[in-house]
């Protein structure tokens, strides 16, 4: 059960291996950080995991069966990105609900609205239910980001750098929020930093990576670190 990469490899259009060969078993409900220098090769491994992009070769599995060829929409993964990538034009309400009033599983309005709300509630944002993203603070817009992606309950959540674009207090603040999320509702978590020190206070286990490869992979108390 949980994810399982198999020799990952992602060669682009122009010719550059971004990933040359990444394997990782990463267990149900754990919180795994992938770390390293940018252009090392994270934001391509979580965009293959969504599905947003094609590996070249290997093998993803979410609880023992394949997604590779899998639609994004099936693979039942929630993700955040660094611009948090909220629709405009919907209230805070609205941008939640969205995930469950379209595809092939869509609720009433009604149903969906209740749900929004209880993911709300736990994202602290409930009071900006009928404000747009304009509107609000970068914390809060995070917030949001963070409550559409958990609302269809997905088996795994896809954190891209998603702190990245909040002052050092709140990242702080919002990092603790979302492991004791995260941890709360037991869904297997991938986050992406090129903050080490975020990754030591968030992760369960660290991914460093380097050049398109793993260099380790451990839990931060036995993770080797150039001081
Ligand atoms: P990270 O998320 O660790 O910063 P990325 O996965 O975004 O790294 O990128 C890994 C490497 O692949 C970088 O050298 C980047 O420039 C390159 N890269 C990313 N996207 C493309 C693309 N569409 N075409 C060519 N090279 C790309
Ligand atoms: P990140 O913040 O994840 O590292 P970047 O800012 O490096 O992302 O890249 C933003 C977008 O540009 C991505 O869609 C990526 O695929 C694309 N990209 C990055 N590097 C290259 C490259 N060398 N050639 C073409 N596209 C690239």
């Amino acid at each position: 059960m949980g994810i399982s990469i198999k020799n990952l490899r992602k060669v682009y259009e122009n010719g550059y291996e971004a990933l040359k060969d990444i394997s990782l078993d990463i267990q149900d409900g754990e919180l795994v950080c992938l770390l390293g220098p940018s252009g090392c090769g994270k934001s391509t491994t979580l965009n293959i995991i969504a599905g947003l992009l094609d590996p070249t070769s290997g093998d993803i599995a979410i609880d023992g069966q394949s997604v590779v060829g899998l639609h994004p929409k099936n693979r039942n993964i929630g993700m955040v990105f660094q611009n948090y990538a909220l629709y405009p034009h919907m209230t805070v309400l609205e941008n939640v609900m969205f995930p469950l009033r379209v595809g092939e599983h869509r609720r009433s309005r009604e149903e969906a609205a209740k749900i929004a709300h209880k993911f709300m509630d736990m994202t602290n944002i409930e009071n900006l239910a009928d404000k747009k993203p304009s509107a609000l603070s970068g914390g809060q817009q995070q917030r949001v980001a963070i409550a559409r992606a958990l609302v269809q309950t997905p088996r795994v959540l896809l954190l891209d750098e998603p702190l990245s674009n909040l002052d050092a207090r709140l990242r702080l603040h919002i990092r603790e929020e979302i492991r004791r999320l995260v941890k709360g509702t037991g869904i297997t978590t991938i986050f992406v930093t090129h903050d080490q020190e975020e990754a030591l206070s968030i992760s369960d286990r660290i991914v460093l990576m380097n050049e398109g490869v793993v260099q380790q992979y451990d839990n931060p108390q036995k993770l080797y670190l150039d001081p």
